[in-house]
């Protein structure tokens, strides 16, 4: 497994290479693999589909991705398996640019023979398409900002008060967006 998980550019074969794969969860969540610091509480493995082909001196890979893992909702503080999903377009070249140009900040110079780690490049597209604040639902109602109670689940005696209350007008707040 861990072979299929990084290649060389130098001796990518001519056809490029293809992948089809679920990495385990396990795998990508280890912290001895790779350099880049691996996300948690993975609801299961990770499916990568994708391709890297070189054009001359550069190498373009890309194919979508999919993790699932656990996260806590902003507003209900309930944790719920979320799924991202994500389009992956790298460029790669061998050896340092030949240009100081613009072209550095699309494609990333390698040093011979050119090592990439698919557990690191995908680990960087979740950070990358990572949301601090996530809802378990767009309309999970949150929790009752008085007693405290899960209002997808229960109503609660508060919102039976008048709404002369004088904090009433707090109750509509939303503090997550
Ligand atoms: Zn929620
Ligand atoms: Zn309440």
């Amino acid at each position: 497994m861990r072979q299929q998980l990084s290649f060389k550019l130098q001796t990518l074969p001519s056809t490029g290479r293809q992948w089809c794969l679920e990495i385990p969860s396990a795998v990508f969540e280890d912290g001895q693999l790779g350099d880049v610091a691996a996300p948690s509480r993975l609801c299961k493995d990770v499916f990568w589909k994708g391709n890297v082909i070189s054009e001359g001196r550069m190498f373009t890979l890309q194919g979508t991705w999919g993790v699932e893992l656990v996260r806590q909702c902003v507003r209900c503080n309930v944790e719920f398996p979320l799924l991202m999903e994500g389009e992956c377009k790298r460029y790669f070249q061998l050896g340092h640019s030949m240009s100081e140009s613009d072209d550095s900040d699309t494609c990333e110079c390698l040093t011979a023979p050119g090592l990439i780690s698919l557990v690191d490049v995908l680990r960087e597209e979740v950070w990358l398409a990572w949301k601090p604040m996530v809802v378990c639902s767009e309309s999970c109602k949150g929790l009752c900002q008085q007693c405290g109670e899960n209002l997808n689940k229960h109503e609660c005696k508060c919102s039976q008060d008048g709404d002369d209350h004088p904090f009433a007008a707090l109750r509509h707040l939303r503090f997550d967006t």
